[in-house]
């Protein structure tokens, strides 16, 4: 099922945001979570290892579900 939301432009994703690798490591691609970069409140990819040791900086983000791949952000 797809969704749609009205709310898009708070849930882009960084620029430098690649949907299957980790954002910091680019090495775990196997779990992936969908988290926001404190620092540009953009939307990132972590692996779990990543979001662990960068919880200061990263925030889970459970707002809507995730559908697990990349949304369009043009
Ligand atoms: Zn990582």
């Amino acid at each position: 099922m797809k969704c749609r939301y009205m709310d898009e432009k708070c849930y882009e994703f960084h620029d430098k945001d690649v949907s299957d690798k980790c954002f910091l490591c680019t090495e775990n691609s196997q779990k992936l979570f969908t988290v926001r970069q404190v620092a540009s409140m953009k939307m990132v990819h972590l692996c779990g290892d990543c979001m662990v040791n960068n919880s200061d900086e990263y925030l889970l983000d459970n707002t809507r579900p995730w559908e697990g791949i990349k949304g369009k952000s043009d």
